[in-house]
């Protein structure tokens, strides 16, 4: 479960997140969307204990994980949480395989437990056959791919995405919508997903949250935010009559 209190971020004097409330039960895929620049990136950013709220709190499973007072009380390992971010952010001096050991080295998993996490996602994802290549060998969708299970080799009960399918073509990035969904269902993680794709959200999410000015205009369900918009903001942005 997410819990998300009163989140303030302020750049200077330029708030960026503004008193974000939302709490989204173990398992939810919850979509954040909105606008360029209405503050998606920096709010997943606090999520995954890369920034410092202003004030406000974040807990994860009942445990505060991040605070105004607090600062960020667990980094991104303590806090069991996975990051897939737009660009895939591969080591380029490392092999498929390598790319996926390094978080489970970090977690201490003994070399052959790690073997077999690497064997066990890289099948997963339908890559085996790319274990032993460089990144500079395998196309960008690819990369993508080994960006994902990189990320949830270690299994964190956390994954936070910030618009992962980006860079990808128009087909690509329905396949690996699904892909994602996928994904989700077997590690039973609660998903965290940033985009500004109306549709992504809708087909995606359990829970949505569409974003404007670094405010929440509105959180529920896809059918609830396309059946009852309540503002002209979100009825526009979702492209449903108002
Ligand atoms: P996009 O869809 O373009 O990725 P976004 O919704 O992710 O946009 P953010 O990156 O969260 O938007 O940025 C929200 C606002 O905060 C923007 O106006 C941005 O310029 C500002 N901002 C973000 N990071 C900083 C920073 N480190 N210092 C100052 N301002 C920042
Ligand atoms: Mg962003």
């Amino acid at each position: 479960a997410i819990q998300i209190r009163q989140l303030v971020k302020r750049f200077g004097d330029f708030t960026a997140v503004r008193n974000v409330d939302i709490s989204v039960p173990a398992g939810s895929f919850l979509v954040l969307v909105g606008p360029s620049g209405c503050g998606k990136s920096t709010l997943l950013r606090m999520l995954a204990g890369l920034e410092a709220p202003t004030s406000g709190s974040i807990a994860f499973g009942g445990r505060t994980i991040s605070s105004g007072e607090g600062g960020v009380i667990a980094d991104a390992g303590a806090r069991d949480a996975g990051l897939v971010f737009q660009s895939y952010a591969l080591w380029p001096h490392m092999t498929v395989a390598g790319n996926i050991a390094w978080p489970l080295k970090v977690a201490r998993w003994p070399k052959e437990k790690r073997e077999q996490r690497i064997d066990e996602v890289l099948a997963f994802l339908g890559i085996g056959a790319l274990r032993e290549r460089y990144p500079a060998e395998i196309s960008g969708g690819q990369q993508q791919r080994v960006a994902i299970a990189r990320t949830i080799a270690p299994k964190p009960s956390i994954l936070l995405f910030d618009e992962p399918l980006s860079n990808l073509d128009a087909k690509l990035r329905i396949e690996m919508r699904s892909e994602l969904m996928r994904i989700h269902r077997a590690t039973g993680a609660t998903s965290v997903y940033v985009t500004h794709d109306q549709v992504e959200a809708m087909t995606m999410a359990t829970h949505v949250a569409v974003l404007n000015n670094g405010r929440v205009e509105q959180f529920g369900s896809p059918i609830d935010l396309l059946r009852h918009p309540r503002t002209t903001f979100v009825a526009s942005f979702l492209g449903t009559p108002p």
